[in-house]
């Protein structure tokens, strides 16, 4: 059900610092910036071939990437793969017993829909489900 990996998610407290980190140690572009509010973040993309990497600095502690720093620190957050059809998927996922936080898929970054599984049910890992805007591929 999943074509490729389509981003790592890392999670940052300074946004311009971890930029300059990976545009000028890596030569990684910067392609999109976004504050996505229905996450609680400042999320940034920077391009690998199809990929991306996505940094994420939280709005506020009280956010669940705010959550994540104070408890381990920076570092990966999730890993994300993208499908053509995230309903087909979440269907599918669903009747492989995968549970899932999100039941239904919710706008993410740049005009994606995503979904996240529990990390409970996917060894400590935070998986999401991402379905590209058309328009961005
Ligand atoms: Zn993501």
């Amino acid at each position: 059900m999943f074509i490729r990996i389509d981003h790592i998610g890392v999670a940052v407290k300074d946004l311009d610092a971890a930029i300059k980190l990976y545009e000028r140690s890596f030569e990684m572009e910067l392609v999109h910036r976004e504050t996505v509010e229905s996450q609680g973040v400042e999320a940034v993309l920077l391009d690998v071939g199809e990929g991306h990497v996505e940094l994420l600095m939280p709005l506020s502690d009280d956010t669940p990437v705010g959550k994540f720093i104070a408890k381990k620190g920076e570092g990966i957050h999730h890993v994300a793969y993208s499908v053509d059809d995230i309903d087909a998927a979440l269907v599918e996922a669903e009747a492989n017993g995968m549970k899932m936080i999100d039941k239904e898929a919710r706008t993410g970054i740049r005009g994606s829909r995503v979904a996240f599984a529990h990390p409970a049910a996917t060894g400590s890992v935070l998986t999401e489900i991402v379905e590209p805007s058309k328009e961005t591929h």
